[in-house]
Parts: structure tokens; sequence; C-alpha cells
């Protein structure tokens, strides 16, 4: 185990451009910095766990993926802790559920474990053979705006945004961004797989594979694989008040709730008044939300997956 102060003195971090420096502000890389986060989190947020787990701007879920990914803890740790909380009551019987929820979660990892083990093209290719001839697009400029957080969506480009400065991302996010990509953009899921791969801090093969081949509808469960997001209603659902989109989309940080979901439905005065010029200090949405919904769904349609 190496203590967080002592990474800078080996010099193995880049030194130009730092990247990563946003990362030390939101991880500390030790042992007790993953024990501490799963006693904090026993302690002062499982008992709402299920209910507030969707919300990116509220501090519900772990946190703990970095430190199951690089094995500072192990899921057995997390399980026994819960089990034992909950049994000697300092989880109270009346949040059971919400605790339950989250050994839920775990069971997840698990399962994209058990997956990778038997499948283990799936990093590359669906699951699901009818996705193997999909008429994917080859937009590198989609692509890097989506990267990026410049697609003119306000939550998926808070989204990327945090994945960009703090090397993690939101599950509920994860979903948004990934069909974005996948269906808004109809780009190859493997494409947003490699980036997540390339700047998750808890990027993990099994785990991404399963969240990627999810969003795709290529992968072994059961959610519809004809399902698109709506990045409008996702954000006005998730994000009410907009405090998430303001923290990490600071140009639309002076808009108000109402407006800051869909900043290209505000009158360019009222933008103004706001400090916002669309297509300047903001993009325009880089895909109509009808126009890609559609395209999808026929892209779907011709490839005979959608019956
Ligand atoms: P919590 O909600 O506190 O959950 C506790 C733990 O359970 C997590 O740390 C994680 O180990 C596990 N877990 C929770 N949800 C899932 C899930 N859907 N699939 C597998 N394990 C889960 N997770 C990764 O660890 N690495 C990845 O590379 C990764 N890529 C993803 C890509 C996409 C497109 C999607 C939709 C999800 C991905 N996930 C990945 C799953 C999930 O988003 C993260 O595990 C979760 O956001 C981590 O935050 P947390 O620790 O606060 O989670």
């Amino acid at each position: 185990q190496i203590p967080s102060d002592s990474l800078e003195s080996l010099n193995l971090l880049p030194t130009a451009p730092d990247w990563s420096s946003g990362f030390y502000q939101a991880w500390h890389v030790s042992e007790k910095a993953a024990q501490d986060r799963l006693y904090d989190f026993v302690q002062h947020a499982i008992h709402a766990y299920k209910t507030e787990r969707d919300f990116p701007n509220r501090p519900f879920t772990s946190r703990l993926s970095p430190y199951l990914s690089f094995g500072q803890i192990s899921p057995r740790q997390c399980w026994h802790v819960v089990r034992a909380a909950q049994a000697s009551g300092a989880i109270d019987p009346a949040h059971y559920n919400q605790s339950e929820h989250f050994i839920t979660e775990l069971g997840w990892r698990e399962f994209a474990y058990h997956l990778l083990y038997h499948f283990p093209e799936t990093p590359l290719q669906p699951l699901s053979a009818k996705f193997a001839e999909f008429p994917w697009r080859e937009a590198p400029d989609d692509l890097h705006a989506w990267q990026k957080g410049q697609t003119g969506y306000p939550l998926v480009d808070a989204g990327m945004r945090q994945l960009w400065q703090t090397g993690w991302m939101h599950n509920r996010l994860r979903m948004v961004v990934g069909s974005f990509l996948v269906k808004h953009l109809l780009l190859p899921w493997q494409t947003g797989a490699q980036w997540f791969w390339d700047t998750l801090v808890d990027a993990d093969l099994a785990s991404n594979t399963l969240g990627w081949q999810w969003v795709g509808g290529c992968g072994a469960d059961a959610a519809p694989y004809f399902r698109i997001f709506n990045p409008i209603l996702q954000s006005k659902r998730f994000d009410a008040d907009g405090g998430f989109i303001r923290q990490f989309v600071p140009e639309l940080k002076e808009l108000p709730s109402l407006s800051i979901h869909t900043p290209w439905e505000v009158s360019p005065l009222e933008l103004r008044q706001h400090g916002v010029i669309l297509g300047h200090s903001y993009p325009e949405p880089i895909v109509d939300h009808e126009v890609g919904r559609q395209r999808a769904l026929e892209a779907l349609s011709k490839t005979k997956i959608l019956l």
C-alpha cells in the first residue's frame, strides 16, 4: 500500500499537462480511505440509498467503485460490514430495504464478472448476435463533442465533464450519456466503453462491458434494447433544480432552474441576460432529440432488431 503523499516522489505521474490534478481533490488513494468511506457510507447514507441513489447531486451512493476496482477494499468486506450493521441495529430496521439494495448492487458487479468469464469476447463483441451488423455511424466530431462535454445537452455535458475532472461519473449519468452516444449519435458502444476505460478511476473490464452492453441493448439482461433515454426528461427528473449542471457546466450557472435543462428553448435575449450566447459560450444541441430518437429507431428496425 502506497500512501498518497508518497505517490509524487515515485515520479510516475505525468506533470505536463497534469490532466489528473482534479483527481486528488476527489479521491484519497489508500486502503484506509476505502475503509473510512465504507464506514461513513454505512453511518450516513445507506439509510436512504435505494431512494436517493439516482440523483447525481445527492451524496447517497458509496463511491467505493475505485477502491473495489483496485482491490483496496473487497466486496466481501462491504457485505460483512453491512450485515454487521444490520444485525447490531446500527442500521435502523426501518431502513433494512435501503441497505439491502446496496448489497444487490454489489451483486451486479459479481454478475458482470460471471459474464466476462463465460463470454470473454464481450468487451469488443455484442453478446446478442443480432447487433453484429448494426449500422453504426462514423462521426469523429460528434464523438469528440461527447467526450469533451460539448453536446449542447446540459445533463449529458455535466456528466462527461464530471468524468473528465474527477475520473468518476454517477451511475444515472453513465446510463444517460451512454444512451446519448449509442442511440442519439448512433456511435458504437465500443467507442464509449473505450473512453470510459481510458478516463474512469474505477475502470473495470467486467462492469464497464456489462454497462455498455446494457446501454446498447445488446447484452445479457432484459432491459429493452430499444429504450432511448430522453436526456431532457432525465435532466428535469434527476437534477430538477439544475444544481449538478451548475457545478460542472458553469457557463449555464446563471440560468433559472426551469430553463437550464433546455437552453435552446430560451430566447436569445433572456439567454444574454444570464450571460449565455448559444453557439459561443455554450453549444447548440449537436442533434435534435426527436431526430436522433427516430434515426435510432429506424436503424434498429432496419436490422430487424426491432420487430
Ligand atoms: P454504488 O451505488 O454505491 O454501488 C456499490 C458498488 O456496487 C459499486 O462501487 C460497484 O462496485 C457495484 N455496482 C453498482 N452498480 C453496478 C453496476 N450497474 N454494474 C456493476 N457493478 C455495480 N462500474 C465500475 O466499477 N467500473 C466501470 O468501469 C463501470 N462502467 C460502467 C459503464 C456504464 C455505461 C454503466 C451504465 C455503468 C458502469 N459501471 C461501472 C457501474 C456503475 O455505474 C458504477 O459501479 C457506480 O456508479 C459506482 O459508483 P458507487 O461506488 O457510488 O456505486
